[in-house]
């Protein structure tokens, strides 16, 4: 296990900047993740690490090595793929084994390495299949043994679940990171599931336009996006436009006030207020005291089992969300009835109001 460091690494493919200034450190025996929409740059950063794309410039460390000339089998890196990347020929044995072979491991110590990484896959029984015979999940567990067996130091996974069913993600997702945290590998994954990314990291990184738009621990991610493309693509956002009132924070189109003020040295143009649906309540009648309420009439009610969501449109204008317990008496209103969308002020975030418009504190 190791640390990666990557310092102002760039890469382009032809006139495409894939890759603008990246610059990372990755902590030794963590799980990081690299989060974005697609084309964002993610899989040529792994790619990249791998050493199966050269970049332009910039450099890469595993621990104190330099590596961004290294040629990829000297990387000491193991690499798992989207589609599994199985040997359709070889029986789980052979395949897990072939790292191995090529590196002239003798047989009694690559019989010996092949069962104790089944065995943490837990494909211990499964030896003599052939991956015809297999399920894609265990297809994709010999995938993670064979990057597992030549003992990397650090692990890289292209969206590995993104094959597989909804149920069978959630299963491999925590066995991955069981044997990642048993195993203490530094490991670099690729998804655009932002769920997978809170769900298993240690830190995440999310990405858009070959740029890092924030890299932090996941609640951080969520609770402090730095600004307002992570705010909207980690979890859902209401983005209201606002104004200021003297110093005070006000609803545009409607002067509804926040409570809050303009922080200090900002300008007052273009800004938005974002406030997530779980932190938004509806009522009918009278608003909470002390929130802030936009009076608004109701479009949508779904009922989605644990929780319902209720979309209206503002007296401001503006289409705002909120998703709450089921609540019979608000389910039975119908369309265009007249609602309360309730919010705490201290649950808002300010942003610039451009598509990677930053945080204002
Ligand atoms: P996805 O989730 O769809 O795999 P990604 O975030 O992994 O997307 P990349 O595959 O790294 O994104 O692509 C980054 C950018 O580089 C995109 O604009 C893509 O079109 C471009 N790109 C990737 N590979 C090539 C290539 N071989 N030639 C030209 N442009 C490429």
């Amino acid at each position: 296990m190791a640390s990666v460091e990557i310092i102002e690494l760039r890469k382009l493919y032809g006139s495409v900047v894939a890759l603008s200034n990246i610059s990372l450190e990755i902590k030794s025996g963590s799980f990081f993740t690299l989060l974005g929409p697609s084309g964002c740059g993610k899989t040529t950063l792994l790619r990249t690490i791998a050493g199966f794309h050269a970049q332009n410039s910039g450099r890469i460390f595993i621990g104190e090595k330099a590596i961004e000339h290294t040629p990829a089998h000297k990387r000491d890196v193991g690499m798992v793929f989207q589609d599994y990347a199985v040997f359709p020929h070889l029986s789980v044995f052979d395949n897990v084994a072939f790292g191995l072979k090529q590196r002239r491991v003798s047989s009694g110590q690559i019989r010996e390495r092949v069962a104790s990484v089944l065995d943490i896959v837990q494909l211990g029984d499964y030896t003599n299949r052939m991956p015809h015979e297999l399920s894609g999940g265990q297809q994709q567990r010999v995938g993670l043994a064979r990057a597992l067996v030549i003992n990397p130091k650090v692990l890289l996974m292209d969206e590995p679940l993104s094959n597989l069913d909804a149920k069978l993600r959630v299963d491999l997702c925590h066995q991955i990171r069981r044997i990642q945290q048993d195993m203490g590998i530094t490991t670099i994954y690729v998804t655009h599931d932002q769920e997978e990314a809170l769900a298993t990291s240690d830190m995440v990184c999310v990405m858009y336009n070959g740029i890092i738009q924030q890299a932090a621990p996941p609640l951080e991610i969520y609770n402090r996006p730095a600004n307002r493309f992570v705010a909207n693509f980690v979890g859902a956002n209401n983005f209201l436009k606002v104004d200021t009132k003297g110093h005070g924070v006000v609803l545009a189109n409607s002067g509804i006030s926040t409570g809050i003020s303009m922080p200090k040295g900002e300008s007052e143009a273009g800004i938005v207020a974002a406030i997530r649906p779980e932190k938004t309540d509806v009522s009918q009648t009278a608003p909470h005291a002390g929130q802030v309420c936009l009076p608004a009439k109701l479009s949508h009610i779904s009922f989605i089992g644990r929780e319902m969501e209720i979309q209206g449109l503002g007296e401001n204008g503006e289409e705002i969300r909120a998703v709450m317990r089921p609540d019979s008496d608000l389910m039975a209103l119908s369309p265009g009835s007249d609602i309360h969308f309730n919010f705490s002020a201290t649950e808002m975030s300010l942003f610039e109001d451009s598509e990677t418009g930053r945080r204002l504190s």
